[in-house]
């Protein structure tokens, strides 16, 4: 006989093989290969089904679409394969885990218990912004913060990057190869970025540094970017540059700080994996895409490591019964 509270523990605890947290390129493919290997993942997706592609507009590297195709509509593609292959698509937000003990606990908004013998984690990352409102207006329209996604449909044109990190100078030099100018807007009078990097900069002729220099606006018609107003924090000197691509690349936010605590990450919360695998420190966790990878962020990579996400879990999954019927 069960009594009231027995009933409603049972109605919101579900016991799972795979448990996918996160719907980006690297999640859907976790999917993917999970539901056939009969893992019956069962995937959350997040507050922002579909990842960080679904704020692009088109992309053009992701193999096996030779006309390119809209960011969103790419990530629909991903869903639809995953749940045709028996994957249970939810939409909801992971909102605390306790990995202390198998199966592992997952609380899924605030209410809801997933028990999970294998969880893979695909939360992605999320790009910093300057947080101006025309930032975000424009942002798909000229407005990027991936310069090998979208430096392209830059080709010939003047751009502006703001930022002075690596990844702000690997991607200046990125867009000085397919642009006419490259304005870099860095704030301070000297770079974060690695001497290697900084020189590399300093010796590309079409890179044009504004030190000591914010970005205060950016303008266009409406429709489309047409320039950025900055302005010098020394001198108070204000200027309008003419460009039609704003590149933002002032560093990432990996989204793991829900498994701070429990999992090993860097100082700056990207979750640590064995080097060739997506294996975590922590027995049955598996972590793919964006949230253990601060160097290649793209989406055939992520897509790549979540394929290995599955693998891994899988092969886990049956050593373990392996060792239970041997
Ligand atoms: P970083 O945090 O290293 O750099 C961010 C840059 O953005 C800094 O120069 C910072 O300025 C600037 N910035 C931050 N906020 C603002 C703002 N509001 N306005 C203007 N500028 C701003 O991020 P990265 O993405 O460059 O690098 C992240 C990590 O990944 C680093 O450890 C880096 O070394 C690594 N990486 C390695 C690569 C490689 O090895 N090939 C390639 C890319 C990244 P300030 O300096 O004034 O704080």
């Amino acid at each position: 006989m069960h009594n009231i509270f027995q009933i409603l523990m049972s109605q919101d605890t579900e016991h799972v093989k795979c448990l996918i947290i996160g719907s980006g390129p690297a999640g859907y493919t976790a999917a993917i290969y999970a539901a056939r290997a009969d893992l019956k993942p069962v995937m959350y997706t997040g507050m922002l089904a579909g990842g960080q592609l679904t704020q692009t507009t088109e992309v053009e590297n992701y193999p096996g679409y030779p006309n390119g195709i809209m960011g969103p509509e790419m990530m629909e593609d991903f869903r639809k394969q995953a749940e045709r292959l028996g994957t249970d698509i939810r939409f909801g937000y992971v909102s605390s885990v306790d990995f202390s003990c198998l199966p592992h606990k997952v609380v899924v908004d605030e209410s809801k218990t997933i028990l999970a013998d294998t969880v893979i984690i695909s939360t992605g990352a999320s790009a910093k912004w300057l947080g101006l409102e025309s930032e975000q207006k424009y942002s798909g329209f000229g407005v990027s913060a991936c310069a090998v996604c979208d430096g392209f449909f830059f080709k010939g044109q003047d751009v502006a990057i703001v930022g002075a990190g690596d990844t702000a100078a690997e991607e200046a030099t990125y867009l000085a190869k397919l642009c006419r100018k490259v304005y870099m807007i860095v704030r301070r009078d000297e770079f974060r970025a690695s001497k290697a990097m900084v020189h590399r900069v300093l010796n590309t002729r079409n890179i044009e540094i504004l030190y000591d220099t914010e970005t205060k606006e950016i303008v266009g018609d409406g429709q489309s970017v047409n320039g950025v107003t900055v302005i010098n924090n020394k001198t108070n000197e204000e200027k309008t540059l003419a460009v039609t691509g704003f590149f933002v690349a002032i560093g990432h936010h990996p989204n793991t700080d829900i498994f701070r605590g429990w999992i090993h990450m860097d100082e700056t919360g990207y979750i640590k994996t064995i080097p060739g695998s997506t294996t975590t420190n922590i027995e049955g966790v598996f972590c793919c895409g964006d949230a253990q990878d601060h160097i290649y962020r793209q989406a055939v990579t992520a897509a790549g490591s979540g394929c290995m996400a599955a693998i891994d879990a899988e092969r886990y999954l049956a050593a373990k019964e392996h060792v239970v019927t041997a």
